[in-house]
């Protein structure tokens, strides 16, 4: 029997040739007899045990489930994403959807949040051996040449129908020369495509320098490691959002006023996070991006790169300006795990899942929506801080 089979290790957990869904059961059940352990919940699942295992997952017994909890509705006024949207959550931090709820609301009574995308490129960075800086200087130059920057544009494109190369940048470092080449990947968050893309421009530069390529990344990319570079440069989209909160509405959603909120800001998002050499200064970004990638099929490991986000608020008068910058928000809506039923599904709350018209739509239209996101969370949390609220929620909400 396959299962004795797999529990010896006479066969592989990866060696069992049956229809994904079947390979599946068996995996799992060598692994309850190899471990002893009974593992009945990871056995429900509705999820295509088929398509992920093709795209998504090696060695699959099963399926984790994290809780998917609603905020919203949040008023957007985007380039791509115009109206109230639902927010998807999937979290099992008790406090977290219902605190971002709250600055949904406060956000949408407010007359809702501006957002808009300043950059949009993919990146990756293979790094060279040269012989030395004089070479390097020669393989620099070369990648300068307009006619040369096309014939890689052209290479790379015939391995993409929708990624397209938009810049190189070299930096030397002693005897290496790194190129981070930036692409255009529309609805797609595009480190796949990049990367094949990249290969392809790689090969045609060890061809025409005759120089070594040591790493198709060379870790100037920078993919999940936080990296100031794209934090100055950006990578994936680079997005803005803002509003502006009357006081009455601080008042009667966020039970504080703007000055309170504008002091717990500037002495913690700022001049703590500065004292802690902290690369994002923010409130906790990273909790509402974790919760909506998780929910879309994003990438969880692109959290390090999206939470480098700057957070500002200031009083205007009597209202409280608000605003979080997001220079390195790497989503997509097509690849990865976004066609897994579930968070296809979430997406599609948002009229987002699958290619936009034209492409790129849905991508950008996703980012805007999880910026303004991010906004509602920060606003919410600070207005916690500002009133003393934050550990009786969470002793209300979270234990
Ligand atoms: P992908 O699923 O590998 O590629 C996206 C696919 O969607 C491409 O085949 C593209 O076709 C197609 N597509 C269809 N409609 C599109 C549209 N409107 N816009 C853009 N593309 C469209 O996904 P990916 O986004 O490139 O990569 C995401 C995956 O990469 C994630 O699973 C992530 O975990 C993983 N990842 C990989 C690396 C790595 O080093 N390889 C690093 C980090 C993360 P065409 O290409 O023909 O246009």
């Amino acid at each position: 029997m396959l299962i004795d089979k797999v529990s010896r290790k006479e066969l592989g957990l990866h060696q069992i040739d049956l229809p994904a869904s079947e390979a599946v059961e068996i995996r799992r059940k060598a692994v309850e007899k190899l471990t002893g352990t009974a593992l009945d919940a990871l056995g429900e699942y509705a999820i295509d045990a088929e398509s992920s295992s093709k795209r998504n997952i090696e060695n699959m017994i099963g399926a984790v489930q994290v809780p998917v909890g609603i905020a919203g509705p949040l008023a957007v006024k985007g380039e791509y994403a115009n109206g109230e949207f639902y927010l998807p959550l999937a979290t099992t931090e008790g406090a977290l959807v219902a605190s971002v709820n709250r600055g949904c609301k406060a956000i949408t009574s407010a007359g809702g949040a501006l957002v808009r995308i300043f950059n949009d490129e993919m990146t990756r960075a293979p790094v060279f051996e040269v012989a030395d800086v004089v070479e390097a200087q020669r393989v620099v130059e070369w990648v300068k040449q307009p006619e040369n920057f096309t014939k890689l544009k052209k290479a790379t494109r015939e391995t993409t129908k929708h990624g397209e190369l938009v810049r190189i940048d070299p930096y030397v470092v002693a005897d290496n020369v790194f190129l981070r080449c930036a692409f255009d990947t529309k609805d797609a968050l595009g480190m796949n495509m990049v990367t094949i893309a990249t290969d392809r421009l790689a090969d045609i530069i060890v061809d025409e320098l005759n120089i070594r390529l040591v790493a198709l990344s060379g870790n100037m990319c920078v993919d999940k490691k936080p990296a100031a570079i794209n934090l100055i440069e950006g990578r994936g989209k680079n997005v803005v959002a803002e509003t502006s909160i009357p006081r009455s509405i601080i008042h009667d959603e966020l039970k504080t006023t703007p000055e309170g909120m504008a002091d717990v800001h500037y002495r913690k998002n700022m001049l703590g996070s500065a004292k802690a050499g902290s690369l994002g200064f923010n409130a906790h970004a990273a909790n509402v991006i974790a919760a909506m990638f998780i929910a879309t099929g994003q990438d969880p490991a692109h959290v390090v790169d999206a939470s480098t986000a700057i957070t500002s608020f200031s009083v205007r008068g009597d209202e409280l300006y608000a605003s979080v910058s997001m220079p390195s928000l790497p989503v997509g809506t097509v690849g990865g795990g976004t066609s897994i039923k579930t968070q296809h599904e979430c997406l599609s709350i948002m009229d987002v899942a699958g290619g936009g018209k034209p492409p790129g739509a849905h991508a950008k239209k996703f980012a805007e929506i999880v910026c303004c996101a991010v906004l509602a969370g920060e606003l919410s949390l600070i207005a916690a801080h500002a009133a003393r609220h934050l550990a009786r929620a969470h002793a209300t909400l979270g234990r």
